[in-house]
């Protein structure tokens, strides 16, 4: 399996393998879900703490199974998401 590295990064929350970097901007991100819902490959998770918002936000924490389709970049509401290769 990919190494995953996963960290909280200034106002970004990154999942990044040696494949795929996905980046979520939490201060743009409101919390609602859409990415988590959506991901075919289940990539996130909720964070335990809150972010500068006050509201949980997306980790990627499976950036391994990541297939690049870029639906959580592109189904965002707040274009807080970036997929990078
Ligand atoms: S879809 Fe965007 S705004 Fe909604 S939880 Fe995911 S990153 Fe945040
Ligand atoms: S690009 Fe596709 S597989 Fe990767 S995190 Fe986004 S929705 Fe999930």
């Amino acid at each position: 399996m990919a190494n995953v590295e996963v960290k909280k990064e200034g106002y970004l929350s990154i999942g990044k393998t040696e494949a795929v970097e996905i980046s979520v901007d939490t201060f743009l991100c409101k919390g609602c879900g859409i990415c988590l819902e959506l991901c075919p490959r289940t990539v996130f998770e909720w964070s335990k703490e809150l972010s500068e918002k006050g509201v949980h936000y997306p980790l990627p924490v499976n950036a391994e199974k990541c297939v690049k389709c870029k639906l959580c970049e592109l189904l965002c509401p707040d274009f807080a998401i970036a997929v990078k290769w």
